[in-house]
């Protein structure tokens, strides 16, 4: 093993698992890969095909992946190649089953609509494994289902004794476990990485609303300009992207952009540019995605809460593939927080809906947290993790001073339960603020004893306020009807309080916090 790995691809020693997962292949047993990416996954099964001399099948979702792993490993002298539905040309195919190439990629829809004969055929010359890349798209848990990947249940009937292997960067529990069972994976291999990514420095500032809310992220985006290194900046809309891209043009900064609606052509164009380091920035929505790997990256921050923390994870750790320190910023406003039903429409199923909802609240949880993100991150992918404190995230590095917010609290908890709690966190902060708007006067809200008492600070400010409330369990959000009420701990909370005494209330209120106060 050692000397393929060697004399084909020039390296003297394999990395973690890569060595495990080889041979278990060559012994005919199923595995699961949970590694991170760039750990060397596709390694695994490109070499268990040149000591067998039997050809590996790999299921890849897209073709410029393909191609560019092909053309890789023909340089490398393995003999490789690609099929796809949209393929006319039937010779790669007639090839493929005289069992001529070491590698065979496909795409998901090609494997499970290609022929019975197709499959007997290559079985007779010899298959190796069949490898299911980015498997977590089979499970509706995964942040990337797709509806192709669903039919790869059918493989296992026909290819009974040929070694699966399901490869992944990010799944949780969960996710392995649907995976295991849709792919029919027999008693496998558990190769589960660690998801630590030690270089990456995790952080969190939340946003304020409207357009200046662009305007301040842009100066955010500058600073990371003024040091070396490539930025991404993932936005939760085409509207951002182009919105940000246009802010720092007239800041007098190029950035390079990549969304879905964009033509092919552009987009390419566009990704070579940013590879090639014609432009330090590409703003981009989440398609810009798989099959990104550039080692340099030193930022990567997020506009807007993401849709899931699997994404999160996969998206901030397109950051320092390299190995040295980088950082990964998150920009967020509660208002992003209403795109649950957005985001639920895609669903097609109500097990489809509620795995969409909890992948959301857990991003949503990423946001407002008080302690250390690392560990969160790896405790949701079901890690185990011993520390508290991680000493590289913002949480745990930048102190957050207590200040003493008994006064405020009482006062926004006693609004929004005078108000029935029936509304979201506008009416009750506008009470506050002094308002006088025909919803507040029509409700008689003008006349309650906290109104105007509340006019000192900025509606963002107790806005800021709310979700800390909201994350220490004082208040509660539905996040359906999109209303703030008085939990039962906030209530608690209410009555040992009285309009001029209230216990302390210690709450951590970050650097940009106290200066909006
Ligand atoms: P993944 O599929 O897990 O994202 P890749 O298979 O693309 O990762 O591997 C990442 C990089 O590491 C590639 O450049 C690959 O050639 C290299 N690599 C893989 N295995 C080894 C090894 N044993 N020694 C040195 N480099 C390796
Ligand atoms: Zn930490």
């Amino acid at each position: 093993m050692e000397s393929v790995l060697k004399k084909h691809f020039g390296y003297s020693a394999f990395r973690p698992y890569q060595k495990q997962i080889i041979e278990h292949i060559l012994d005919g047993n199923d595995s699961l890969v949970v590694m991170a990416t760039g750990s060397g996954k596709s390694l695994c099964y490109q070499v268990p095909p040149l000591i067998s001399n039997k050809t590996a099948v790999v299921i890849s979702p897209l073709i410029s992946l393909m191609q560019d792993q092909v053309m890789a490993l023909k340089q490398r002298g393995i003999r490789a190649e690609y099929l796809c539905s949209a393929q006319i040309d039937s010779t790669v195919q007639s090839k493929a089953e005289s069992g001529i190439f070491h590698i065979l990629y496909m795409t998901p829809e090609k494997a499970s609509s290609v022929s019975n004969s197709f499959w007997s055929k290559l079985l007779n010359v010899g298959i190796c494994l069949l490898a299911v890349d980015e498997a977590h798209c089979i499970s509706e848990w995964g942040h990337n289902f797709r509806v192709e990947y669903k039919q790869l249940d059918k493989l296992r009937d026909v290819l009974i004794n040929v070694p699966f292997v399901g490869l992944t960067a990010t799944a949780t529990e969960k996710v392995q476990s649907d995976i295991i069972q849709s792919l029919k994976l027999k008693d496998p291999y558990l190769a589960v990485g660690s998801f630590d990514r030690k270089n990456l420095f995790y952080g969190v500032k939340t946003s304020n609303h409207g357009s200046s809310s662009v305007f301040e992220f842009v100066e955010e985006i500058l600073k990371c300009v003024a040091s070396s290194g490539s930025i991404i900046i993932y936005c939760t809309s085409i509207k951002d992207v182009e919105q940000i891209s246009k802010s720092l043009l007239e800041a007098g900064v190029k950035s390079g952009i990549y969304h879905g609606r964009m033509a092919s052509k552009a987009r390419e164009e566009s990704h070579r540019l940013f590879i090639r380091d014609e432009i330090q920035i590409m703003v981009a929505t989440i398609a810009f995605g798989m099959g990104i790997d550039k080692p340099d990256v030193r930022h990567v921050l997020h506009y807007g809460c993401p849709k899931s923390l699997e994404s999160y994870y996969q998206e901030s750790g397109r950051c320092g593939r390299d190995g040295i320190a980088s950082n990964c910023w998150l920009y967020y406003n509660r208002s992003d927080f209403a795109k649950a039903d957005f985001y639920c429409r895609e669903a097609q199923s109500e097990s489809q809906r509620k795995a969409i909802m909890e992948s959301f609240m857990a991003a949503q949880q990423y946001c407002m947290l008080r302690t250390c993100r690392r560990k969160y991150l790896l405790e949701y992918f079901g890690e185990i993790c011993a520390y508290e404190n991680c000493g590289y995230c913002d949480n745990c590095t930048i102190p957050k001073k207590e200040i003493d917010v008994s006064k405020q609290a009482f006062l926004l908890m006693a609004c929004i339960k005078s108000c029935g709690g029936r509304w979201g966190l506008n009416l009750p902060v506008d009470v506050l603020r002094g308002s006088r708007s025909k919803k507040i006067v029509d409700a008689r809200y003008d006349k309650l004893p906290f109104h105007s008492l509340g006019k000192e600070v900025s509606a963002n400010w107790w806005k800021i306020l709310a979700s800390q409330l909201i994350s220490f369990g004082f208040l509660t959000e539905n996040l359906k009807y999109k209303t703030i009420s008085v939990s039962p701990e906030g209530m608690n909370f209410l009555s040992s309080c009285t309009p001029d005494h209230q216990p302390p209330l210690l709450l951590p209120v970050g650097e940009e916090e106290q200066q909006n106060a």
